[in-house]
């Protein structure tokens, strides 16, 4: 820390991303990427003129993107903002909606990132337990507190969903504060909350094209609301960074919105490589919650997460493992190729093998 850093930053523990090791060709199966390319039309609308316009800004109102998600999610563009990532989205609610007076709820187990963002914004926050199968008891949301609610369905880490009926009880009881959903894993099997953003004004659903849309390196997410807390929105963006997205990415997200075609094939075959996946644990004694995800939390009575995930980096697979105390028996496996997941499974028997 230099001698300059304020002061009111020098308790900050920066989120820690996903190790992205430079130093050989790892299987990625720790950061939730999607194993496929991102649609044709993607390629296709990127090698055309953009390159040639990167002397000009970008729209600062993403135009061509907001209207293509209006229009898949049946709203209208009032309803729609867009974010460098869903991170920067998420950044922007929590900094928006919370303040000394009004903290945030999450779960204990869910999302890094979010009691970052309450330190960063000085935002008080309270972790509310997760039942011990992981799922979240509706009932803790409903009682008296003034903070916000932050909830990921399908939940981080665990890939536990919560049903759209517990979702909107929570939503439509907490009429005097924000409820955001972040719904980065909710094209995995989930249903969507976004149709409840036309019936209660205080819904805030975040998404994100990193997993399902095959975009990660594009940053890129959206948030769809009531106009009124979009307006909100939008002054933070243009309080912060008016062109938050670049020319690349509105062009590529758009695109990958209009394939409609390409999305529904891959999130089809990351759902069938899912239960293969779990099915290839499952007979290698691994436990786990039911995902809805594109990634699988599992544990082995054979060994707990931290050596799992040393032994499988070794041989060159990178999954993901949590030193929380809830989930430090498990790791998360991200759901890759068949090929990416015959190669895991089959590292997983000679580690196991050894044990012997
Ligand atoms: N929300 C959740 C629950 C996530 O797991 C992630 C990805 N790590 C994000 C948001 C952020 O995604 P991105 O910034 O890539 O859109």
């Amino acid at each position: 820390m230099s001698r300059f850093f304020s002061t009111k930053f020098k308790n900050l523990t920066p989120y820690i991303p996903g190790e992205q090791p430079q130093d050989k060709k790892y299987i990625k199966l720790n950061t939730n990427e999607s194993p496929y390319p991102p649609s044709p039309k993607v390629i296709e609308a990127l090698s055309t003129t953009q390159c040639s316009k990167l002397n000009l800004y970008s729209d600062p109102t993403a135009r061509v993107l907001v209207d293509k998600l209006a229009e898949y999610f049946l709203v209208k563009r009032e309803n729609v903002f867009v974010g460098n990532g869903s991170d920067e989205v998420l950044a922007f609610a929590f900094y928006a909606f919370c303040d000394g007076d009004t903290g945030m709820s999450f779960p204990d187990i869910t999302y890094g990132f979010y009691p970052v963002y309450c330190n960063m914004f000085n935002i008080g926050y309270e972790k509310i337990k997760l039942n011990d199968d992981f799922s979240i008891n509706t009932a803790d949301y409903l009682g008296s507190s003034k903070n916000n609610v932050t909830i990921a369905n399908p939940n981080a880490q665990t890939g536990v969903y919560l049903d759209i009926t517990e979702i909107e009880k929570i939503v439509a009881y907490s009429k005097d504060r924000v409820v955001i959903i972040d719904e980065a894993y909710i094209d995995f099997g989930g249903v969507s909350a976004v149709s409840l953003t036309q019936k209660y004004d205080n819904l805030i659903v975040i998404g994100t094209f990193s997993k399902s849309r095959s975009l990660a390196g594009g940053r890129i997410g959206y948030a769809v609301a009531n106009e009124t807390l979009i307006a909100d929105l939008n002054t933070m963006k243009y309080s912060f960074n008016p062109y938050n997205l670049n020319r690349l990415s509105i062009v590529a997200a758009a695109a990958a919105v209009s394939d409609v075609g390409y999305f529904k094939n891959i999130t089809h075959s990351i759902i069938k490589s899912r239960n293969y996946l779990e099915q290839g644990l499952i007979r290698r004694g691994f436990t786990m919650p039911k995902s809805y995800a594109n990634f699988i939390l599992a544990k082995s009575d054979k060994m707990n997460g931290g050596e799992l995930y040393k032994n499988l980096r070794d041989k060159g697979i990178l999954v993901r493992y949590f030193s929380d105390e809830r989930i430090s028996s498990y790791v998360r496996i991200t759901v890759g190729s068949r090929e990416q997941i015959d190669a895991l499974l089959m590292a997983i028997d000679e580690i196991f093998a050894k044990l012997k």
